[in-house]
């Protein structure tokens, strides 16, 4: 089973003044007119931005979780997400594909779509990510098995020119029956697209 997580309430007033110290040591002057609410802003901002630190992604497909016979694999592609960087807190962003085999239950498709959000709305490495999207849900469902495919660009990479301005960075994770490779075979042909 998974730990319930804990709950915390950031503070949004030292959050701006934090946001305020910033622009001004970057040798700005906060007080100008075009920056003189960006702190609050920017705050508001990264609270939207991490606000999947508040939420707990196992409640959610629990709130949805339905005993059903259906035992085929079920497919939720192209779900968009946007996430930060967690050595760079600058923006990686793409697509997550995710497949399951439900084994007595399933889940409402829409609530697959927020668990990618919830932990895309961290402080995040991809890989991670990736990883407890599939552990949440092997977590919460028991399915005979789950797979997720992650494709992603990264800011940090394409901003600081670091490497090719275009690459993007997939990664992926299951559990299960998807140790077949005729079952993760099956999965990536039918998530086979273009580009993001
Ligand atoms: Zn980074």
């Amino acid at each position: 089973m998974f730990e319930k997580e804990k709950n915390y309430s950031p503070n949004l007033e030292e959050l701006k003044s934090h946001y305020r110290s910033v622009i001004t040591l970057l040798g700005e002057d906060a007080d100008r007119e075009g920056l003189l609410k960006t702190p609050e802003r920017v705050a508001k901002a990264m609270l939207n931005l991490t606000h999947g630190y508040r939420v707990d992604p196992h409640e959610v497909l629990l709130s949805a979780k339905f005993k059903e016979e259906y035992s085929q694999m079920v497919i939720v592609k192209d779900i968009d997400f946007f996430s930060l960087c967690e050595h760079h807190m600058l923006p990686f962003y793409g697509k997550a594909h995710v497949a399951y085999i439900p084994n007595g239950y399933i889940t409402g498709l829409s609530k697959i779509a927020r668990v990618v959000d919830i932990f895309s709305h961290r402080l995040q490495v991809q890989e991670r990510m990736t990883l407890q999207i599939k552990q949440c849900i092997q977590d919460t469902l028991n399915p005979l098995g789950v797979m997720v495919v992650v494709e992603a660009k990264h800011m940090c990479m394409q901003m600081r020119g670091v490497e090719k301005q275009n690459s993007i960075t997939t990664t992926s994770d299951f559990t299960g029956a998807f140790n077949q490779a005729k079952t993760r075979e099956e999965f990536m042909n039918l998530i086979q697209h273009g580009s993001l």
